[in-house]
């Protein structure tokens, strides 16, 4: 079934304690279809500038992603973020966010896009999730992200999107942010009472945890020794789940946990590169491989 996403599409600078690198294809919405994209057909709804070089958005159609969606703003900077990585690449600062022509930006999603079934509200403005979200007419199952930014400038609409969505995927820092619980099975209990039916908290290299009204469990992280760069884990592994799900075409919850575990390993992959340099060189057939492997791992 088809994938829409929305979020941020970015051009970012990410140090590492053994390197820094410049100008990189980077954003929410970048990692999330590239990875679903190993499952299903994605559309792409975001914006960027006319510093933006027209072969990232080739290599997305290359990957048969679509990009009607993706508004190019004449006179426009794309929008751009800057991270630091510490001694452990578990911590990371925002050095830098430059939101430029995602501040404010009016999407008006083609026709095809709003009749996509599962649609993915990735890390960006509340605002502009919530406004695709009013087109997406023909949504079947909605699930959105989001980060300490949006929820620190954007909390009414927040609340008010996390009334009208299914799922929501999100760090343990921002679950704990938006739901003043420490305890991540109690923040993840508050964040089902303010309205989405299932929760995912993600907990970088200790894996995720799973929860909705029938149950709570957690996924380790597979064990990667070759980490180069943690950027894009959280939504590639958004991208994995729900490309997943849409192949799938169903959200039951065994199909959901098989959907976790192919995020996970679809977000074990993108670190072991910058940007998207490992995602792309992967297929199905490599996702398989690791999920066999993981499979032995987790039985005893
Ligand atoms: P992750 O490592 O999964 O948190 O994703 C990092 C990616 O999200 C980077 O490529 C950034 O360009 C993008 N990003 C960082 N901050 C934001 C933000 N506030 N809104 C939207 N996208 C962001």
């Amino acid at each position: 079934m088809t994938l829409l996403v929305v979020g941020s599409v970015a051009l970012d600078t990410v140090e590492t304690p053994t390197a820094k690198r410049e100008g990189l294809l980077g954003g929410s919405a970048t990692y999330f279809s590239f990875a679903a994209s190993l499952f299903t057909a994605v559309r792409l709804a975001s914006v960027v500038g006319d510093d933006w070089s027209d072969e990232y958005t080739q290599m997305l159609f290359r990957r048969g992603i679509d990009v009607a969606g993706l508004a190019v703003i004449p006179g426009g900077r794309t929008f751009r973020w800057s991270g630091r990585y510490l001694e452990d690449m578990n911590q990371r600062e925002t050095v830098e966010v430059q939101l430029n022509v995602l501040d404010r930006f009016d999407p008006v999603l083609p026709e095809h896009y709003r009749r996509c079934e599962f649609v993915y509200l990735a890390n960006g403005p509340t605002s502009l999730q919530r406004k695709v979200l009013e087109q997406c007419t023909g949504a079947r199952l909605t699930v959105a992200d989001t980060m300490d930014l949006w929820i620190a400038t954007e909390r009414e609409g927040l609340l008010e999107l996390l009334g009208r969505i299914d799922g929501l995927v999100l760090n343990e820092s921002e679950a704990r942010l938006l739901t003043g619980e420490n305890n991540l099975v109690r923040a993840a209990q508050a964040v089902e009472r303010l309205g989405p039916r299932f929760v995912v908290i993600k907990k970088g290299e200790h894996g995720s945890l799973f929860h909705s009204r029938h149950e709570t469990y957690v996924l380790p992280a597979y064990p990667t020794a070759d980490v180069v760069d943690p950027t894009g884990a959280g939504d590639a592994f958004a991208g994995g789940m729900m490309g997943y799900l849409a192949e799938q075409g169903n959200f039951e919850p065994n199909t959901l946990k098989r959907a976790m575990a192919y995020g996970t390993l679809t977000a074990s992959f993108t670190v072991e590169g910058f940007s998207l340099d490992r995602l792309k060189t992967i297929n199905r057939a490599d996702l398989d491989r690791r999920m066999d492997e993981y499979r032995r791992m987790l039985s005893f």
